[in-house]
């Protein structure tokens, strides 16, 4: 399994406001001429739980906070099924400046803006981490990760588990989708009340 390292990237950091700061002020790669701003993270820092998504949108580009358009909403719909608040929990994406027309980040921007994610793991070192979707499966979990076969299941990683379940994006495309993520979501629910 090679993923996401917990890794040495921006060892001179060791305090989430200070790696937000650095973010925020990045220009490493392409995705930063053509966005409005850096969507670095939302919720608790200090949150056993992570959910890590694809990229921001059009909405989440023009507010400064991932998942706060139409699968946003959704999200926050099913972490409140399951119990979970949004407050509580951590969320980010593998990159964090927009792609241009919602387009899949690029391999080489998606290595340029690794480190931040490695740094947030690091830093955060959260007790479960959740994949919202293909390209943070193959990110964290496996660069051959298919989230149909591999979701649902849990990965261990440096003492962190790991889980893959389907991005609500694609729930909004697919209503067969609501049931799997349902039986990935109550996995993901008792395994942060055994913590
Ligand atoms: S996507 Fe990541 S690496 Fe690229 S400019 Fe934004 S923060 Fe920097």
């Amino acid at each position: 399994m090679a993923g996401v390292e917990l890794g040495d990237a921006y060892p001179e950091i060791d305090d989430h406001r200070q790696l937000l700061e650095t973010a925020l002020k990045c220009q490493r790669c392409r995705l930063r001429g053509t966005c409005k701003q850096v969507v670095f993270a939302d919720g608790s820092p200090v949150s056993r739980i992570m959910f890590i998504g694809e990229g921001p949108g059009k909405d989440e580009d023009i507010q400064g906070r991932p998942f706060v358009g139409r699968a946003g909403q959704l999200l926050d719909r099913i972490l409140e099924a399951a119990s979970f608040n949004r407050q509580e929990v951590y969320i980010t994406n593998v990159v964090k400046c927009r792609p241009p027309d919602n387009r899949l980040p690029n391999p080489d921007e998606i290595n340029l803006c690794r480190g931040y994610l490695e740094a947030q793991i690091r830093i955060i070192r959260p007790a479960i981490i959740v994949c919202l979707g293909s390209l943070a499966s193959q990110v964290v979990i496996d660069p051959k990760a298919r989230i149909t076969k591999i979701r649902g299941q849990w990965f261990q990683r440096q003492g962190i588990k790991i889980m893959a379940t389907f991005h609500p994006a694609a729930l909004l495309r697919n209503e067969g989708y609501k049931r799997p993520v349902w039986e990935d979501f109550k996995k993901i629910r008792d395994e942060y009340h055994r913590l």
